[in-house]
């Protein structure tokens, strides 16, 4: 029986080719023509005129509150049902998370942010400020989880409203675009003041590891650059302007995106098509139901989330009986809400997290996932 993985890198295209390229070259460091090339191609795809390239996701969400000025006191409205690399970075900066629950996105409900911004804080001065700790409330991170687009025209009313800055954690989405309304055509992680992508290994394309910073203010995307090049002020007198940050990317794996970012449109509509395929066998049927992606929205429909709608089915028994049958999968996030770090955080409008945490099985969708492999998957979940 063959091993079903949940989400493996798929390097079927120009990868060993560019990858070999930059090793011979011996350019395999954060110099050579590769990261400023890879930097314009992503701008291009997701339709900016410039983008950060930096080492990892979580990089590039600290470079991201710190050029947004988000700073030690403030507070930043977070997901309580993500990873939890979303929210560290707004510790980093010595700013404190508060959670807030899902709606049927999985994404950050923003009627539940909305009431908490107007229960529970009071603008002063045209600033936001959380009444129970007097603290100013600075900015909203949004996570498009699994590749779903978060409610956007939603957030940016709040944002306007309440002189928020919007994060977007765009790190599972890159390729979901709006097609219908007013942000039609416009990408994920490219719409609020300020996007992050990644490319680590389970991500849709990847570098190994890697990120891209965006930003709708040219001058935060200048200083992510500068931050993420050790805040050098003259390359040859090593005079430092700043405290920065190694976070660059490097030659090897900017070639290594270049090949993936070749094959992008392709993964998608791979992952779209075994959406389907899962959702046209297991929806509906014998206890689940496969979550869907948002309506007038191109979504890369990252990861799968098979919703166990029955409450005789039990998540973790069931991941235990897929491995025992060699196919892997796993639940969703526990809240961070409640990992050590955060507990004495504010949390608000959980409800629908704790439920979709207890319930969701996320099931294999690599891009090179075969029809054959899935309807293994499918006829074991029939059976359970
Ligand atoms: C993957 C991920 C990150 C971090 O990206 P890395 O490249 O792994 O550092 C941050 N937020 C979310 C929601 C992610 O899924």
């Amino acid at each position: 029986m063959r091993f079903i993985p949940l989400s493996v890198p798929n390097f079927s295209g120009h990868e060993k080719e560019y990858v070999n390229e930059a090793v011979v070259s011996e350019w395999v460091s954060t110099g050579g023509s590769r990261v400023g090339e890879f930097e314009e191609k992503i701008a291009e795809y997701v339709g900016m005129p410039t983008a950060v390239a930096c080492n990892s996701g979580t990089s590039g969400l600290h470079l991201a509150n710190l050029v947004a000025g988000i700073g030690r006191g403030d507070e930043v409205l977070a997901p309580a049902l993500t990873f939890i690399a979303a929210v560290n970075p707004i510790r980093y900066v010595g700013a404190e998370p508060v959670f807030i629950g899902c709606d049927d996105s999985l994404c950050m409900d923003p009627a539940a942010a909305r009431a908490f911004l107007s229960e529970h804080c009071e603008m002063r001065d045209g600033c936001c400020y959380n009444k129970r700790t007097g603290a100013r409330v600075k900015a909203i991170v949004v996570v498009h989880v699994f590749g779903n687009m978060a409610d956007l025209p939603a957030f940016l009313a709040l944002a306007k409203e309440y002189n928020l800055i919007l994060i977007e954690d765009a790190t599972e989405a890159i390729g979901t675009r709006y097609t219908e309304g007013p942000l039609a055509g416009r990408m994920a992680g490219t719409i609020g003041d300020i996007g992050v992508y990644s490319f680590n290994g389970n991500k849709i394309m990847t570098t190994g590891a890697g990120g891209m910073v965006v930003s709708n203010h040219p001058d935060w995307a200048e200083r992510a650059k500068y931050l993420s090049t050790q805040a050098k002020d003259d390359l040859l007198q090593f005079v430092h302007g700043d405290v920065g940050y190694n976070y660059r990317l490097t030659n090897v794996q900017a070639a290594m995106g270049l090949a993936q970012l070749e094959q992008l449109e392709g993964f998608i509509a791979h992952k779209n098509e075994m959406h389907a395929f899962y959702t046209e066998q297991l929806d509906g049927k014998n206890g689940y139901r496969i979550l869907s992606f948002r309506d007038g929205v191109r979504s890369n429909r990252w990861f799968y989330s098979l919703y166990l709608e029955d409450p005789r089915h039990e998540r973790d028994a069931m991941i235990a009986k897929l491995a025992e049958n060699k196919i892997q999968t796993r639940p969703v996030w526990a809240l961070i809400n409640e990992q050590k770090p955060y507990l004495a955080n504010e949390a608000y409008s959980l409800a629908k997290a704790e439920d979709y945490r207890a319930k969701i099985v996320n099931l294999p969708c690599s891009t090179n996932l075969t029809r054959e492999d899935a309807q293994r998957v499918v006829d074991l979940l029939l059976t359970l």
